[in-house]
């Protein structure tokens, strides 16, 4: 195993458990809102854990799995092939490793430029499903993050659609919350995103605004408030990493 990959272990019955736990309050969050947890699709975030981490999640039902780093999630793909899995690669993605998506992941969240994403259709080859692309925006504007700002989406998905990309999918809105927040401030975020994408929706169809991806570990419940359709949440399943802070740079 890489040494990056070491991870506090979480027992496999501890993984379980967590998620059963996470499961219930999906569906608490989702009935308080009105809504159905059917809608709502939970990633579980495996960077920095080991294969045998994902394995023991797989072995308690999860499926859905989301990776920051390519070649560590590649290591882990390779471990463990199994047609049930859904790759999501939610890390920032340099435009030179943008041919090594394709093939290895279903869903890409953080597509930022129309360079990038002209690289991951080309990568992208007739006999693969296009991939699924999530555009991420930085909603609350913090200078720290990557991601469109709110006010330029309209004009980079209308640049995106023109393009005419055969090799992905355009499907919905992403953001990462900010940490320092309160829970006001991040209901207002995950509420302007979900404003965004109904804006969006009604602009270019709806077809390709379906997915919201918002929420993590801290603050899950309040994005499905919100309206997310996709959670991404590591910790509360995994236990805590070494490193833990989203766009922190990647392990050497
Ligand atoms: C690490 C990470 C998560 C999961 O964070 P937790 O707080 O551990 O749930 C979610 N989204 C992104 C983009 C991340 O990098």
């Amino acid at each position: 195993m890489p040494e990056n990959m070491a991870a506090m272990s979480t027992s496999a019955h501890q993984i379980r458990d967590n998620l059963d736990a996470i499961h219930a309050r999906i569906q608490t969050a989702a009935t308080g809102a009105g809504r159905s947890a059917d809608e709502i699709r939970l990633i579980a975030v495996s960077k920095y854990m080991p294969a045998e981490a994902v394995q023991q999640a797989m072995a308690a039902g999860q499926f859905c799995f989301g990776e920051n780093f390519v070649q560590d999630a590649q290591t882990k793909q390779a471990l463990l092939d199994d047609p049930r899995n859904e790759w999501h690669f939610i890390g920032h993605l340099q435009t030179n490793k943008a041919r090594l998506i394709p093939g290895n992941f279903d869903w890409l969240h953080t597509l930022d430029s129309l360079k990038l994403a002209g690289k991951l259709s080309a990568a992208t080859t007739a006999s693969q499903q296009p991939l699924n692309v999530l555009l991420q925006v930085n909603i609350a504007g913090d200078p720290d993050k990557h991601g469109l700002p709110g006010n330029t989406v309209f004009q980079f998905t209308e640049s995106l659609l023109e393009a005419g990309l055969q090799g992905i999918k355009l499907r919905g809105l992403m953001t990462i919350g900010r940490q320092q927040a309160t829970t006001d401030q991040r209901r207002a975020d995950f509420l302007a995103l979900r404003e965004l994408s109904e804006g969006c929706a009604q602009r270019f169809g709806r077809q390709y605004f379906t997915q919201l991806s918002m929420g993590m570990s801290d603050d899950f419940e309040l994005a499905i408030s919100a309206g997310a359709t996709m959670v991404r949440v590591g910790s509360a399943i995994f236990g805590e990493r070494r490193r833990a802070t989203p766009g922190s740079p990647a392990p050497s």
